[in-house]
């Protein structure tokens, strides 16, 4: 049993301007087990609360923790957090030429195990991921991220917390770029990893169809930088029926 908290997260980003707060007190507890979804308008701050986790050095924390199993996360260095058990599907989201998914999830995993995983149950563990995700053997050896198409990079993530097997997976579904099939990826990777019943997912999205896929056991809308209102599945069936106007009086 394990416990991802977020307590009073103030985040600020640097703009040319100089820091702009983005989220004002995030207050969130994952357990193991459970499926929360952030859901929330455009701009509402949803990624920067994944790059926050993640410890992207755009973003700095001005006050607030993030604790796992009463562990400073925000005290780790990225490959620290990944050891931890946290999976950040943004942790590494440029292209990286010249590096093959192969070497990348080998590295990764190296990372997270704190030492190399023996070559032929990983060639085996890599290849059975990757049948069940539907993904051509070549894909292997292609760069990482360079030409991936929308649904390429989503078969990756999942390819990524199939194989690294975290406590805790944050997982920043981005507005556009899901087609039906990355969707459907996505959703049973999801569905795969949560069904072990002791995984905790955080499951971003700006739409609610993924929840037709993903059924999460707590709701979360989330407005200028905080969680403005929180229940169960009920509240997604509500967001899609009306949208964000409650909270931001236009139409999202
Ligand atoms: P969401 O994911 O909910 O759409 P974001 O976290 O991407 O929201 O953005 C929240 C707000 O923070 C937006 O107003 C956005 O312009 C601003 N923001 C986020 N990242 C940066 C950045 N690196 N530089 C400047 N502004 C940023
Ligand atoms: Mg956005
Ligand atoms: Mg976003």
């Amino acid at each position: 049993m394990s416990t991802l908290e977020i307590r009073g997260l103030h985040v600020s980003v640097e703009t040319e301007a100089g820091p702009k707060e983005i989220l004002r007190g995030v207050d969130l507890t994952v357990r193991s087990g459970q499926t929360h979804a952030i859901m929330g308008p455009n701009g509402s701050g949803k990624s920067t609360l994944a790059y926050s986790l993640a410890g992207h050095p755009k973003y700095t924390v001005t006050s607030g923790e993030v604790l796992l199993d009463g562990e400073d996360v925000l005290a780790m260095t990225v490959d620290e957090r990944a050891r931890a058990g946290l999976f950040l599907a943004m942790q590494y989201p440029v292209e990286v030429p010249g590096v093959s998914v192969s070497n990348f999830l080998r590295t990764a995993k190296t990372a997270v195990d704190g030492g190399a995983p023996k070559l032929r149950t990983w060639v085996k563990d890599v290849k059975e991921a990757m049948d069940k995700l539907a993904i051509a053997d070549d894909f292997a050896e292609r760069d990482l991220n360079t030409g991936f198409s929308g649904g390429e990079k989503k078969r990756h993530e999942i390819l990524q917390l199939e194989l690294l097997n975290p406590k805790f997976a944050v997982l920043d579904e981005t507005d556009s770029g899901l087609d039906i099939d990355a969707l459907r990826v996505v959703s049973d990777g999801v569905n795969r990893f949560s069904a072990s019943g002791d995984k905790g997912v955080l499951l971003i999205t700006h739409y609610t169809r993924i929840l037709r896929y993903i059924k999460p056991d707590f709701v979360h809308v989330f407005v200028a930088g905080r969680v403005a209102e929180e229940g169960g599945p009920e509240l997604a069936e509500k967001l899609e029926e009306k949208g964000y106007v409650d909270y931001v009086g236009t139409p999202a």
